[in-house]
This record gives C-alpha cells, sequence and structure tokens, in this order.
C-alpha cells in the first residue's frame, strides 16, 4: 500500500504514521526528517536548506523530489509506504504522478490551527529517531529523555510560536490545494485528527482506511 498523509504540521502525521507503518509493515518516509539529518550532517542539501527549514519555509520542489525518488528506490519500499510531510505542493506531486508512483489513498488529516499551535509549542521530538513527545499529552517516562532509544529530547527551533504561524501560513497557501488535486482522483479520505489520544485519533485513520 502507498499512503500519503496530508494535513498542517503537527496535524499527527508522524505519530499515526508511526503505528501505521508497523501495521502495514511498510517503512514511513518523512521529508522533514531526511531534511534534518542533511542539517545535521552538514551535507550539501543540509547547507541550503538550514535557513529555509528555520524560517518555516519550504525547500524547493526540486531537491524534495530528489531526495523523494532516491528514498523510493530503496529495498524497504517495494511493498509500499508511507509519506509523512510529501508531497507538500501541487508540482511536487505532479512529479510523483510523472515517476509513475502510483498512490492508492491520499488522507487528509483535519486538525484547527488552534490545537496545532498548543501541540507544536508543547512538542518535544528526539532528534536520533524522530518520535514526538507532548509536555502534557505524552510525557515521556524520564524527563528530556525518548522512552525508545534514550536521546535528549530537543524542542525544535521551528516549533516556536512565531515559526509555527510561518509554517500554517505555508501549508495553507501551498499545501491545502492538494486536497482537491487528490479529491479529483478519486483518492482523498479525511479523518478528524483532533484529540490528544494517539491511538484513539489514529482508530480513526485505520477505519477510513479500512484496515
Ligand atoms: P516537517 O517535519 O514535515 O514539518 O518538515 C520540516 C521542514 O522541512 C519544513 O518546514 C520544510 O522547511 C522542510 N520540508 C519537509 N518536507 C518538505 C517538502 N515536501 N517540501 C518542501 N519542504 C519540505
Amino acid at each position: 500500500m502507498k499512503l500519503i498523509l496530508l494535513g498542517a504540521p503537527g496535524a499527527g502525521k508522524g505519530s499515526q504514521g508511526e503505528i501505521i507503518s508497523k501495521r502495514l509493515n511498510v517503512p514511513i518516509i518523512s521529508t522533514g526528517n531526511i531534511i534534518r539529518e542533511a542539517i545535521r550532517n552538514e551535507t550539501e542539501v543540509g547547507k541550503k536548506a538550514k535557513a529555509i527549514v528555520e524560517a518555516g519555509k519550504l525547500l524547493d520542489d526540486a531537491t524534495v523530489v530528489a531526495i523523494v525518488e532516491e528514498r523510493i528506490k530503496a529495498d524497504d519500499c517495494k511493498n509500499g509506504f508511507i509519506f509523512d510531510g510529501f508531497p507538500r505542493t501541487i508540482p511536487q506531486a505532479e512529479a510523483l504522478d510523472k515517476m509513475g508512483v502510483n498512490i492508492d489513498k491520499v488522507v487528509n488529516i483535519e486538525v484547527t490551527d488552534e490545537e496545532i499551535m498548543e501541540r507544536l509549542t508543547n512538542r518535544r521530538v528526539c532528534p536520533k529517531c524522530g518520535i514526538p513527545f507532548h509536555l502534557i499529552n505524552r510525557r515521556p517516562k524520564v524527563e528530556g529523555i525518548c522512552d525508545a532509544c534514550g536521546a535528549e529530547l530537543i524542542h525544535r527551533a521551528d516549533d516556536s510560536a512565531e515559526t509555527v504561524k510561518d509554517r500554517l501560513d505555508a501549508y495553507h497557501a501551498q499545501t491545502e490545494p492538494l486536497i482537491d488535486y487528490y479529491k479529483a482522483q478519486g483518492k482523498l479520505l479525511s479523518t478528524n485528527g483532533s484529540g490528544s489520544d494517539i491511538p484513539v485519533v489514529t482508530q480513526r485513520t485505520l477505519d477510513a482506511l479500512g484496515i
């Protein structure tokens, strides 16, 4: 199964993707995680991306499409994958179509901007495995430490209130048009992503997908 998780930053694509990925036994591909790793490793892409990511803007389509094209060639993608944070613009979606990638379903996870703001400003993430925690709703077992790998959790620079506002603006202007794009292809499902109980919210998505 090839799935796209659509929705604003902080809509729960990463946390829901974690669960769906285990259920379907296919990898979750987060372009945000790949780009952040490139920034940490100071690669060419990373150097170009740093200021853009910190400003809450989108990286250029050609760079992101090249990253994805390379990633989906890997062996673990042969039975499918879940995209988290890609495509984020109409040209990226068109590039995916041109590559001949046949997406089965696109899930639009709906959450209000107010709830997104509350989630992201309270979010702490593991820089190693990407798992998101929340200061109130999903506290790590040991404060400041990732449950899964023991790394020290961070507050992403782009999760500050000011940058979240810019990311939401980018989402509404550049990503939201994808809802109609995939509706026209007959692939769109919408789920209510509101709420803090991740398994409960994810169940709505699993039900919508019939898996
Ligand atoms: P995310 O973790 O998905 O919110 O991504 C973090 C940042 O990486 C975004 O704010 C963008 O700067 C960049 N990024 C991730 N995915 C994409 C994409 N598909 N197109 C453009 N920029 C992206």
